[in-house]
């Protein structure tokens, strides 16, 4: 098998030959290429080039790109904040009171913003490795998570908390979820395997189940039918931090794969999710800045031990990587799947 038939065959719950290797490492990526987020943001052979040196050093079986959680927001009328070292991150929002959520923009993919960086890359990486290898891109934010970057979490959670403009409320999600799904649309069209979400501000470390069920859950469902049916590419969701309180309901999104935090119960989420959805990860990110290299095997060797022998499993970080992560514990990852991911 190669690397994208050994990540396609985990993805779609047949046997690969072992257990395949997708890291979230662009900020370490663009470190070890010694490239500025400045630059590198607004850049697509920067980024593509970037994650392509590293797949090489460290032989990872795909690679996913979504180098910061910004990137719509801003092109939608919310500041940003540029550092050398760190991705782009909101610090002002586009909406200052709900009820102009009708005046937001009306977003150009390829014109606004910087998704052509991202478009770019996607290509690049496409034509570097055509189906060699597994290219996942992230569409960006998933609805809420865009709708409190837009809006400001702060606000948007007083909002849910008092029962407050819930129309306006969901005008903003609905603004919201269009907007990633048209970037899914042309992530696809620019040669991705897999389009991806990011959707930290929905989970239970920041709104309660309750409110997930009612404001996030039908968005996130929409979202997979829309991407997965309607364009016709399989759909990742990752919600940052322990998501244990929503594991009755999240399966039900549908979506192909749940990038997973180290923090969540990983057998209670793969128990809910077994023969259904692929699960991404969940190798704590701390550890792989400051751990040592056998407390990376071991905890690659427990995961995979449980995770095995179905398939349905990608070996990952449980969150994005920090640019300070050890090269020599990315390495003890990837030789934990050869080791100990073989399937018979
Ligand atoms: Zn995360």
């Amino acid at each position: 098998m190669n690397c994208f038939e050994r990540c396609a065959a985990a993805v779609n719950w047949e046997k690969p030959d072992r257990v395949p290797v997708i890291p979230q490492n662009n900020d370490m990526a663009m470190q070890e290429a010694g490239y500025s987020f400045i630059e590198g943001s607004h850049n697509g052979e920067m980024l593509a080039d970037a994650l392509i040196k590293a797949q090489k050093k460290y032989n990872f079986d795909g690679i996913m790109l979504g180098p910061d959680a910004a990137i719509l927001a801003e092109a939608a009328g919310s500041e940003a904040v540029y550092r050398e070292t760190d991705p782009p991150a909101i610090i002002g929002h586009a909406l200052e009171n709900l009820d102009d959520v009708d005046k937001l923009k009306t977003v150009d993919i390829y014109k606004d913003g910087r998704m052509h960086a991202w478009i770019k890359a996607t290509k690049i990486l496409k034509k570097e490795y055509g189906n060699s290898l597994f290219i996942i891109s992230r569409a960006d934010q998933g609805a809420f998570s865009l709708a409190a970057l837009l809006y400001g979490m702060d606000k948007l959670s007083m909002e849910l908390a008092l029962n407050t403009n819930l129309e306006q409320v969901h005008k903003l999600l609905e603004y919201s979820l269009n907007l990633h799904v048209r970037f899914a649309t042309v992530l696809k069209e620019a040669g991705a395997d897999m389009v991806t979400c990011g959707d930290a501000y929905c989970g239970p470390s920041l709104i309660g189940p309750d409110y997930y069920k009612q404001y996030s859950f039908d968005y996130e469902k929409r979202a997979v039918e829309q991407i997965e049916k309607g364009i016709g590419i399989p759909y990742s969701i990752h919600i940052c931090g322990n998501t244990d309180a929503i594991h009755d309901i999240w399966p039900e999104t549908g979506a192909t794969l749940f990038e997973v935090d180290h923090l969540t119960d990983i057998k209670s989420l793969r128990k809910a999710t077994m023969g259904k959805t692929t699960i991404l990860g969940n190798l704590d990110t701390e550890m792989l800045c400051n751990g040592t290299s056998d407390e990376v095997d071991t905890a690659c060797r427990e995961l995979i031990d449980f995770m095995m022998p179905d398939s349905g499993f990608i070996l990952s970080s449980g969150c994005s990587m920090s640019g300070n992560s050890s090269p020599e514990l990315l390495h003890t990852l990837v030789e934990s799947a050869k080791k100990y991911g073989v399937y018979k």
